[in-house]
């Protein structure tokens, strides 16, 4: 339903809370956040009000200034914790939110079963996240001055198998200071900050920190890496990001 990420200076998961709270409006049934700190995700997640999350949130040491956060709608898997997101993948290198929905999770959940993988939940975000973690390691480490990121291929090997809909945003315990993300039929907007970027599913969520935003579209992935960021399309197209200016307060 909504989505937050953060890359920057500050910690991230006051920030993520905060956006959060602004995407409320848009009704939900969970809230959660995932922050990469000291090489690991730490992840959590709450059903019901977002203020349910921030007293969860108060026993785990967040520090970390790369994160992100959801709150959840739910379509598979009934109402709990364990089916709110961030969901992490079970070798523990991912971390994922979702809007939307993925048709074929199902058989990509055997598949993913038939290799190893264990599930903690019944959503179809899961399968996703550990797709995302089977194509990690397989993919091989790109060459130095290809310009590729492992990370960043390994999700869009991932989607090319996705029948369905999807905003999302995935952290990677070996790339700290990174998101990356992806629309298909379900908004995401990036905020450019003063040396920090805030991702969005709603312009609500961010314009308290910035007001100069990219809109992505479909087919899009967006990498954010410490200090710049880039967008290709799924086919590995170069785009040129248009930077808007939102000029409403919030
Ligand atoms: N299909 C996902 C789930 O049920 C995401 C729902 C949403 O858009 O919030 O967990």
């Amino acid at each position: 339903c909504g989505i937050v990420g953060y890359v920057g200076k500050q910690k991230a998961a006051a920030i993520l809370i905060e956006g959060l709270k602004r995407l409320e409006y848009r009704g939900y049934d969970s809230a959660g956040i995932a922050v990469l700190q000291g090489g690991q995700i730490d992840i959590a997640k709450k059903t019901g009000r977002v203020e349910n999350l921030v007293k969860e949130a108060a026993r785990h040491r967040f520090t970390g200034t790369t994160g992100i956060g959801h709150t959840r709608w739910a379509t598979h898997g009934g109402v709990t914790d364990a089916n709110a997101h961030p969901h992490a993948s079970s070798d523990g290198k991912f971390a994922l939110i979702h809007n939307g929905v993925i048709e074929n999770y199902s058989g990509m959940k055997k598949f993913l079963a038939g290799k190893g993988y264990a599930f903690s939940s019944e959503t179809d975000t899961e399968a996703l996240c550990n797709l995302i973690a089977y194509h990690y390691a397989k993919e091989p480490e790109p060459a130095p001055d290809s310009g590729k990121s492992r990370f960043f291929e390994s999700v869009r090997r991932a989607l090319m198998h996705v029948e369905g809909t999807y905003g999302i945003a995935a952290l990677c315990t070996d790339c700290p200071g990174e998101i990356v993300a992806a629309r298909k039929a379900s908004p995401l907007v990036l905020g450019v900050g003063d040396q920090e970027y805030i991702l969005a599913s709603d312009v609500a969520a961010l314009v308290s920190r910035t007001q100069n935003v990219v809109y992505l579209k479909d087919g899009e992935l967006l990498h954010i890496t410490p200090g710049e960021f880039s967008i290709i399309t799924q086919n590995e197209e170069d785009v040129d990001p248009v930077v808007d200016t939102v000029s409403w307060n919030i």
